[in-house]
Parts: C-alpha cells; sequence; structure tokens
C-alpha cells in the first residue's frame, strides 16, 4: 500500500510539469480532479543538488578538514545529509517505524509509516495546527529504497534521462529516512502543489513547525543550495533540539548540516 501510495504522491507532483509538457494518460487518473496549476514542480524526489564529485560520495571531498563523523553513527541519525552527495545504502530502513493511521495522525489516501520517535511530534503539531483553525494532512511519509526504485523507474519509462526532473534516484529521497513527511490539504485539493505555500497553514508551519522538531527540507531561499524548488510541503523531523538550533541559526537544514560538518556517514 505505501508503495503504492507513494508512486501516487509523486505522480501528483509531476502532474503539474506534465501539463506543460506531454500529459501521459497513465498519470492523474487517481479519481481526483486534474490539478489547475501548471507550474513546474519539483519534489525532493527530483533534480540535483550542488554537483558531486566524479565518482564519489564522499561528503569530506570538498572539505578535507572537516572531523570525520563518530564511529558507531548510522543513517538512524536525524543529522544524516540525503541527497546527490550522500545516497542512503539501499539496505537501509529504520526498523521502528509505525503506522500513522494507528496514532490518528490524520492521512490522506492509504496509511503511511514514520519513525516512532517523530509520530508523537507529528501527531501534536497536526492537532496544533487544528487548533488554530489549519488543516494538515500526512500524504506521503516513509518510502524504502525499493518504493523509490519503482518510482525512478516509473519516471524513467516516461522521461528517460530526464527522470531526475520529478523523482529521486533510489538512496536520494529523504523519505527512505522514516522522518519526512508531505502535507497537503483541501486548498490544494489534496495535490502536492506550489500553491501550498501560499496557503496559512503552511504559513503556520513556516512559524510552527520547528517548536515540534520538524524542518522544512527545501525552503524558499536555499534553491542554489538544494538545486531544488521550494518544496513548502515536505518537512523532516529531527528532534526538538536540532529543530531549535537550525532555526536559531537560520540556515537551511541542509546548509546547516554541511556547514556545522555534523553529518553522519552511514
Ligand atoms: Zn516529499
Amino acid at each position: 500500500m505505501a508503495a503504492a501510495f507513494a508512486l501516487v504522491c509523486v505522480s501528483a507532483v509531476a502532474y503539474g510539469l506534465l501539463v506543460a509538457t506531454n500529459r501521459p494518460e497513465t498519470l492523474g487518473s487517481e479519481g481526483r480532479p486534474p490539478p489547475t496549476e501548471t507550474a513546474p514542480v519539483s519534489s525532493e524526489d527530483s533534480t540535483p543538488e550542488e554537483p558531486a564529485k566524479e565518482g564519489t560520495n564522499d561528503t569530506h571531498a570538498t572539505n578535507p578538514t572537516a572531523p570525520l563523523p563518530p564511529p558507531g553513527e548510522s543513517c538512524d541519525d536525524p543529522r544524516v545529509l540525503v541527497g546527490k552527495r550522500h545516497a542512503l545504502p539501499p539496505d537501509y530502513a529504520p526498523s521502528d517505524l509505525a503506522s500513522l493511521m494507528a496514532y490518528g495522525v490524520p492521512i490522506y489516501g492509504g496509511d503511511h509509516l514514520l519513525r516512532e520517535d517523530a509520530v508523537e511530534p507529528l501527531s501534536g503539531l497536526v492537532s496544533e495546527a487544528a487548533s488554530e483553525g489549519h488543516e494538515l494532512l500526512v500524504i506521503s511519509a516513509f518510502r524504502s529504497y525499493a518504493d523509490q526504485q519503482n518510482n525512478f523507474a516509473h519516471f524513467t519509462g516516461i522521461y528517460g534521462d530526464d527522470a531526475e526532473i520529478v523523482s529521486a534516484p533510489p538512496g536520494q529521497s529523504q523519505h527512505q529516512l522514516g522522518t519526512t513527511i508531505d502535507f497537503t490539504n483541501a486548498e490544494v485539493n489534496y495535490e502536492l502543489l506550489p500553491a501550498f505555500g501560499e496557503t496559512d497553514a503552511s504559513k503556520w508551519l513556516e512559524a510552527n513547525a520547528w517548536k515540534h522538531g520538524f524542518i522544512i527540507t527545501y525552503p524558499d531561499g536555499d534553491e542554489q543550495g538544494t538545486g531544488r524548488q521550494w518544496e513548502p510541503w515536505e518537512y523532516r523531523h529531527v528532534g526538538e533540539e536540532l529543530a531549535g538550533q537550525i532555526h536559531e541559526s537560520d540556515m537551511s537544514l541542509r546548509e546547516f548540516l554541511t556547514e556545522e560538518g555534523v553529518r553522519p556517514l552511514c
């Protein structure tokens, strides 16, 4: 179910781009009205971050003086940087995934999984938003390496070499961490659209998500660094302490993890 729904999620993201190019009959047919936005949409599953050095995934390649991560760090560490510069291993999946449905977290479509430590903060965040009149539903959460392989293969079948415009290669999606969610609501017709960034719910998230330990992954203003468009719908749980530090620093998640040299390898 998670795999199938993740595909729907990414299909929805891709739809805006498809409207502007060729619209294959296979997309946008999930029984929901097609989005009205026509602007190309990128997702965390899309365009490259800063270019990686040829043939290396070594995050220390450009900064040999950066301290090596302490031994014992793993992909479970909330500070792991994920993207072109550091892909997650194919066999990595968190061992503590929990059902959002079981915890009563509002979801769109089928159930989604998230790491246990992130569920309660997410529940608190969504409840507080609701108490202030903002609807937030989770449309995507954990996505396995295999799920992402399927997504990427799907889009490779459509776009060939340009597939990375709409889907991250396996290992490079934030969703594999099990701490990242995509939000949606009725104001954007339960899709993932740039228009979400204009909603009051999105503005509430910008101001308050960090208090619950969540940080936006691809913020407005860091397009140069991430290589991605602003994704107002995607947040990653890093814990209250780290989220507070990042908020205080005025840096993006990517900048903070990079500049503080706290990127554990896994
Ligand atoms: Zn996402």
